[in-house]
């Protein structure tokens, strides 16, 4: 059996499966980190094996596990560095630790890799062999598989396509570097300028009730109502994501871009059709039908197949 478990900044999702995939048991819990990642590596032990019970297994029957958890990670020695939600979490040796208590391969990965496998593997993606994964939640977190193959590049930086410049210097970035793609399309940038910018006037204050509480959802919603404000904030969106796309189709040519959250919340009309149309306009005409870009598919069950798919890297059939 494999186990993959999602580490995630406010849920954890276990999921256990049979060697096809098959889902035999899964669980979601709140993360609630107590600032010591031994213990909370103990609770997390403790969830997985009252997983294999609820599934009549043992844990002599696992052959791999997979966790996805927010970068940056040191993959060679199965460590995470720092995640940003995960308080006390500094080099912590999750890979060695969980390997000590279940005694089988452990692959860790971090969560944008992991989701894009599992698109690749199960979602959006199946069938393809070069896909690109973009989505936008806080930040904007990028996962390229080339020839059906995660590509970590060096140092397993490859695929942080929401630090890919698209301004010159532009917007200051919380990684500390300017005009990244993530200043403009991460969650919490554009949150940040959403309060900052709103006229009285827009529906994204009726909704929100203040400027100060207009959040990613009013704004997509007003969008939706037609306010004129939001629709401009639609369009400079839909402007720096075909932009990242444009650099894609030139540097790697996927079959197929994925995109997650907001693009899904906006939908057809106010997102993926423009994105299609200005993409088209910036690569050559014979490009175009070779890329699809479409939204990712497995929704909630996202976190139970990202750590699965990050099992089966484990057990080398990734
Ligand atoms: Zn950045």
């Amino acid at each position: 059996l494999l186990l993959g478990i999602d580490i995630g900044g406010s849920k954890i999702a276990y999921a256990l499966a049979d060697p096809a995939g098959e889902i035999l048991a899964r669980r979601r819990r709140p993360t609630e980190p107590t600032g010591n990642p031994e213990q909370d590596l103990a609770r997390i032990a403790d969830d997985a094996r009252g997983l294999l019970a609820q599934a009549g297994a043992e844990e002599g029957d696992l052959r791999g596990v997979g966790v996805s958890v927010p970068g940056p990670l040191d993959i060679d020695r199965g460590r995470v560095v720092r995640p940003p939600n995960l308080a006390g979490w500094e080099a912590v040796p999750v890979g060695k630790i969980l390997q000590t208590e279940f005694g089988c391969p452990v692959a860790l990965e971090n969560d944008a890799n992991a989701a894009a496998l599992a698109e690749y593997r199960f979602g959006a993606g199946r069938g393809c062999q070069d896909l690109v994964y973009l989505t936008m939640s806080t930040g904007v977190g990028g996962g390229i598989i080339l020839g059906g193959r995660l590509h970590r590049g060096r140092m397993g930086t490859a695929g942080e396509l929401g630090h890919t410049p698209v301004e010159w210097p532009g917007e200051p970035c919380a990684c500390g570097l300017r005009g990244c793609l993530e200043a403009y399309l991460g969650g919490v940038a554009l949150t940040r300028r959403l309060r900052a910018q709103v006229p009285e006037t827009s529906a994204c204050v009726a909704l929100a009730g203040s400027p100060q509480a207009v959040s990613t959802v009013h704004w997509v919603e007003a969008a939706r109502a037609g306010d004129p404000w939001a629709l401009a904030e639609m369009d400079r969106f839909n402007h720096y994501l075909a932009q990242a796309i444009v650099h894609l189709a030139f540097s790697l040519a996927p079959e197929v871009v994925v995109l997650g959250t907001i693009p899904i919340a906006a939908g057809d009309a106010l997102c993926f059709d423009p994105v299609r149309k200005h993409v088209a306009e910036r690569i050559w005409p014979h490009q175009a039908p070779y890329m699809k870009i479409v939204p990712a598919e497995l929704g909630e069950d996202l976190a139970y197949r990202a750590g699965l798919c990050v099992a089966l890297e484990a057990i080398g059939k990734g």
